[in-house]
C-alpha cells in the first residue's frame, strides 16, 4: 500500500493523532497554511468524493462530526475556521485519500481562492 494516509492509519508512519474513532483520524498537516491545520480523514481507503458511495454516509458524517469536536475543543469554533476538500488534480489534491482540511486561528485567512 503506497498511499501516504494509509500509512498513517496503520501506524507505520507515526502521526500525533489529534482525534480518533472507529471510521476516522485526525492528525496535523505536515506542512501548515494556518496557525491550525488539521487533516481529518476516513480510515478506510477513498480516493475523493468521487469514490463516495450511499453506504458511506457513517464516514462522511464522521468526518464533519470530527471538525466540530476538533474546533469545539481546540476554540477553532470562537475565531472561525475554514473546511477545504481538494478533489480531484484540478482542485490541488495531492494525497489521493479522501480528507478535509480544517484552517483556522485567530488571524483572519485569506481569500479562498487566489486570484
Ligand atoms: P491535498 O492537496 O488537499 O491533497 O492536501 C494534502 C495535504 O497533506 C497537504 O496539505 C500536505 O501538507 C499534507 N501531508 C502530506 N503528507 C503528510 C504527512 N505525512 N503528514 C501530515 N500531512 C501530510
Ligand atoms: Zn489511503
Amino acid at each position: 500500500m503506497s498511499c501516504i494516509f494509509c500509512k498513517i492509519v496503520s501506524k507505520e508512519i507515526p502521526t500525533k493523532i489529534i482525534y480518533e474513532n472507529e471510521t476516522v483520524l485526525a492528525f496535523n498537516d505536515i506542512n501548515p497554511m494556518a496557525p491550525e491545520h488539521i487533516l481529518v480523514i476516513p480510515k478506510r481507503h477513498i480516493e475523493s468524493i468521487d469514490d463516495l458511495s450511499s453506504n458511506d454516509k457513517d464516514i462522511t458524517s464522521s468526518m464533519f462530526e470530527a471538525a466540530r469536536e476538533i474546533a469545539n475543543v481546540r476554540n477553532l469554533s470562537e475565531y472561525g475556521y475554514r473546511v477545504i476538500i481538494n478533489n480531484g488534480k484540478a482542485a490541488g489534491q495531492e494525497v489521493f485519500h479522501l480528507h478535509l482540511h480544517i484552517l483556522g486561528g485567530k488571524e483572519k485567512l485569506g481569500p479562498m481562492l487566489a486570484k
